[in-house]
């Protein structure tokens, strides 16, 4: 086996140089982390199944014209990725109030919002990722004004696309995070979808127990949570229930 290059390594994947410039292969590990990396444990399977539940989502994303930087995956834990600059903020969208947004409002969890909200967090561990405003953004120049508009038209579709997807599955998106990234050709520069999206990333209840099927199962121990994920992968016909087996398309559910 010969060596690669590591260039980042974050709580739950890593990142190493890719096969040509500009391409950069993300390995996702099993890791489990909370409550800022206070909280951890290594869950089997937890990388294969986010690696294939997201490849899932960011192929679709591709599909459907909104850019990511997603190419194609690897192996079971890699995928090939477009190398972009970060941009160093996490984009939320709520549809439903849970989690800090239900805290901080005195919001009951699991209500709907008025409409989806959009919020920013600067990524910065040792500050605990802080809320902040649009004015924060552009008045320390971690993106534009033109890229936050286009960070913001992003969000909204991925918030259309993913919860249109769910619900066919049965699932409500409750919420969700992204992150983007600058990616450069030639002269030319576009905002992208990078990082991830999997149970990870969102909240995802069934739509009719509100049963959890996301990381709120690790963080609240309310369970195994790859089974929960693994949950997600079926409904999403990405994992067929009997064999383990991969499968093609979406199983409806009654
Ligand atoms: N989220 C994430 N990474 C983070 C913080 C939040 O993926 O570092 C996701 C989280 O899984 C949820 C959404 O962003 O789907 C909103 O999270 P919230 O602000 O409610 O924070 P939490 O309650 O997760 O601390």
């Amino acid at each position: 086996m010969t060596r690669r290059r590591k260039i980042y390594e974050g709580k739950a994947k890593t990142l190493y140089e890719g096969p040509e410039p500009g391409t950069l292969i993300q390995h996702f590990k099993d890791d489990a982390t909370a409550q800022n990396g206070k909280k951890h444990e290594v869950i089997d399977g937890k990388g294969v199944l986010n690696n294939r539940i997201s490849e899932f989502i960011f192929g679709k994303l591709n599909n459907l014209g909104i850019p990511t930087h997603f190419i194609r995956r690897l192996n079971m834990r890699e995928q090939l990725i477009k190398e972009v600059e970060i941009i160093p903020i996490e984009v939320v969208v709520r549809n439903v109030a849970a989690g800090s947004i239900a805290k901080r409002l005195g919001l009951e969890q699991g209500t709907r919002l008025p409409r989806s909200i959009i919020e920013f967090y600067y990524k910065d561990d040792a500050l605990g990722d802080p809320l902040i405003a649009e004015e924060h953004i552009t008045a320390f120049g971690w993106a534009t004004p033109q890229e936050l508009d286009d960070i913001m038209s992003l969000a909204v579709r991925v918030n259309d696309f993913l919860s249109g997807l769910f619900i066919g599955v049965g699932i409500q998106l409750v919420d969700f995070k992204i992150e983007c990234g600058r990616q450069f050709e030639g002269e030319m520069m576009r905002i992208v979808v990078a990082d991830e999206i999997s149970p990870d990333t969102c909240r995802l209840w069934d739509a009719k127990t509100r049963k959890k099927l996301d990381k709120d199962v690790f963080r609240e121990e309310l369970g195994d949570l790859a089974d929960a994920y693994r949950e997600v992968a079926q409904r999403l016909g990405i994992l067929v229930e009997t064999e383990n087996a991969l499968s093609t398309g979406p199983r409806l559910v009654e």
